[in-house]
């Protein structure tokens, strides 16, 4: 297996979130690693449903995950769960993203929660010459599936992940699912599919190689 890295001296990666904690749920680990061994590349942070606590807990996550790398921040408060009822806003908040992104970091398409299934749709439709990878939510519907992007995560990024997830959403730690062993678990499971300790996986529907 060969390993695809980011050509571009200084990447911009665009973290797109419905909820506060998505992005560092679905791709923290990564986006440790990617800063560490990326010395300039830099973040946009965008999460589209944070109202009062939680978009608190959303900029300290982004500050965490991000650090002085984040270039940009955004959290907006659509209702969590009724994304599909505010398809023209959310749309817009789209249309008035400002950057083009090397990387696109975003739901998965068919995810089976409608607001991050329509975050997945939605960046598809506006990143027309992007490179996008869906990440990952593990959740009660059951909706894991096959991924084919993986990122090897050692275990400092892993433990790093679970780490600042804990201290950025204190909201979030009565909940059954918000647990480290469920977050170390899958991604030791993706990890065991690429041969690594820990990993984070994606959805790659489109790659398009230029030598
Ligand atoms: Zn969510």
């Amino acid at each position: 297996m060969e390993h695809l890295v980011l050509r571009t001296q200084s990447p911009t990666i665009l973290c797109l979130g419905a909820h506060s904690d998505d992005i560092e749920i679905g791709c923290g680990g990564t986006l440790l690693r990617i800063l560490d061994t990326t010395p300039a590349a830099s973040v946009w942070w965008v999460v589209f449903s944070g109202h009062d606590e939680r978009a608190e807990e959303a900029r300290r996550g982004a500050e965490l995950f991000a650090g002085d790398r984040l270039a940009h921040f955004e959290v907006h408060d659509l209702q969590d769960g009724f994304f599909p009822e505010h398809f023209e806003e959310v749309k817009e908040r789209f249309r008035s993203l400002d950057v083009s992104p090397d990387l696109v970091l975003t739901h998965r398409r068919k995810d089976a929660h409608q607001d991050h299934r329509m975050i997945g749709e939605l960046t598809w439709q506006t990143f027309r010459d992007h490179l996008i990878l869906e990440y990952e939510i593990l959740k009660y519907d059951g909706d894991m599936g096959s991924p084919n992007v993986y990122v090897p995560l050692d275990e400092a990024y892993a433990n790093n992940k679970v780490q600042y997830l804990a201290d950025a959403f204190r909201s979030q730690r009565s909940k059954y699912w918000f647990e480290r062993e469920v977050f170390l678990s899958l991604m030791t499971v993706r990890g065991v599919e690429c041969k690594s300790r820990y990993a984070e996986a994606f959805y790659g529907s489109k790659l398009v190689l230029r030598g």
